[in-house]
C-alpha cells in the first residue's frame, strides 16, 4: 500500500510499504480522508517528540475491511472514526479518571502509525461508528472537535458570559462556534488574516478584531465595558499569544491555553497580576471521554467544520501539504489528504 512516512524530521516520503495486519483487537481500517493539523507540522518541525520512522495522521475516517478474532462489536463495512489516544487502562492516571494523562498513552500518527496511508490498525476500544449522513471529510474532524469538546469540559461557559478567542485557524473557529451555542453574551476573536476574519463573522462572532487595525487590548476593554473578557481561549500556540490571554482576561476570569506551543518555549508573565486579579489559567489537553460528544455534535449539523476545509490533496501531494501548513498562504485554512 501506499503510505507516508516521516523518516527523520523534516523528510516525509509517500512509498510501498506493507499492509499493516491487524493484532486480534484491532481492525484493519481503509483510510477514506485524513486531516492535517499543527500537530502534524510540529512531528515533521522536531518540535513534538515522534517516533520515526512513522506514518503520521490522526485525523482520520474510512471504513473497516478486516477484524481481528477478539474484536466483538464492529463488521467490516462499517465506516468509523477512531480515537488516536489510546490510553492503558492500567496506570494511575488511567484508574483517576484522567486518561489524558496516561504514561503509555498509544497516540496514533504519533507513536504508532497513522492514517496519511491506505489502510492503517486500530484497537477495538477507540473505534466510533459515523453517523449515517455525516461524510468522511467531516467525519475527519472529530479529533480536532472532540479536543475542544474536552475544552468546554474544562472552560464551563456561564450565560452571558464574554468571551475572546485568540486566533482564527481551524481550531478557533470551532472554538467560535461552541461558544457561539453556549448561550455567552459575546464573543470577540482575534485574528490578523482577512480571510480568517471574514470567516469568524461569517460564523456569527459578534466582534473580530484585527491585530493590524489598531491597539488591541483597547479594543477588547471598549467591547466589554472596560472589564475585560470573562474567558480568553488562546487558540494560536505562541508564547506571545499566551501572554496576551493573561493580559486580556477581566479581573476573577478565566484563561484557557488550547493552541499547541512548541515544548519546552517560554513566556513571561506577571505573577502579581495573576495573584491579584485572580486568574484561573487552564490547560487543555487532548480528547478524554469527548470522542463520542464530537461525533453526536458534528451529525447535527450544528457544526460547521467543511467550510474550515481549504485544501483537498491526494496522499501523493503530502508534501505539498506541509509546504502549506509552513507557509500558510492566504485563504489556508485545512488540508485534507485522500489516500486515493
Ligand atoms: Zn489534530
Ligand atoms: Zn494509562
Amino acid at each position: 500500500m501506499k503510505a507516508a512516512v516521516l523518516e527523520a524530521i523534516k523528510r516525509i516520503v509517500v512509498k510501498d510499504v506493507a499492509v499493516p495486519a491487524p493484532r486480534s483487537d484491532e481492525v484493519l481500517i481503509k483510510v477514506k480522508a485524513c486531516g492535517m493539523c499543527g500537530t502534524d507540522l510540529k512531528l515533521y518541525n522536531g518540535q513534538y517528540s515522534a517516533r520515526t520512522p512513522v506514518v503520521p495522521g490522526h485525523e482520520y475516517a474510512g471504513e473497516i475491511v478486516e477484524v481481528g478474532k477478539e474484536v466483538k462489536n464492529l463488521k467490516v463495512g462499517q465506516r468509523v472514526v477512531s480515537d488516536p489516544n489510546e490510553s492503558c487502562g492500567k496506570c494511575y492516571w488511567c484508574r483517576n479518571q484522567q486518561p489524558c494523562f496516561c504514561n503509555d498513552l498509544a497516540a496514533y500518527g504519533v507513536l504508532r502509525d497513522g492514517g496519511f496511508a491506505e489502510y492503517c490498525t486500530a484497537s477495538e476500544k477507540g473505534i466510533y461508528p459515523i453517523p449515517a449522513g455525516l461524510a468522511d471529510e467531516a467525519a475527519a474532524f472529530a479529533e480536532p472537535v472532540s479536543c475542544v469538546v474536552h475544552a468546554m469540559d474544562r472552560i464551563n461557559y456561564r450565560s452571558g458570559e464574554t468571551v475572546a478567542i485568540i486566533g482564527g485557524g481551524p481550531m478557533g473557529q470551532i472554538h467560535l462556534q461552541f461558544a457561539l451555542h453556549s448561550g455567552v453574551r459575546k464573543v470577540i476573536l482575534i485574528e490578523q488574516e482577512a480571510t480568517r476574519c471574514e470567516m469568524a463573522k461569517k460564523f456569527g462572532a459578534q466582534v473580530v478584531i484585527n491585530p493590524k487595525d489598531g491597539n488591541v487590548r483597547e479594543r477588547v476593554l471598549a467591547e466589554t465595558d472596560g472589564l475585560g473578557p470573562d474567558v480568553v481561549v488562546e487558540a494560536v500556540g505562541r508564547a506571545e499569544t499566551f501572554e496576551q490571554a493573561v493580559e486580556l482576561a477581566r479581573r476573577g476570569g478565566r484563561v484557557l491555553i488550547f493552541g499547541f506551543a512548541p515544548e519546552g518555549q517560554k513566556a513571561t508573565i506577571i505573577p502579581f497580576n495573576v495573584l491579584s486579579r485572580e486568574l484561573t489559567i487552564l490547560g487543555s489537553w487532548v480528547n478524554p471521554y469527548s470522542y463520542s460528544r464530537a461525533l453526536d455534535i458534528l451529525a447535527t449539523g450544528k457544526l460547521d467544520v467543511q467550510s474550515l476545509i481549504s485544501n483537498r490533496l491526494k496522499l501523493d501531494h503530502i508534501q505539498q501539504a506541509y509546504t502549506l501548513m509552513m507557509e500558510k498562504p492566504a485563504g489556508f485554512m485545512k488540508t485534507i489528504v485522500f489516500p486515493e
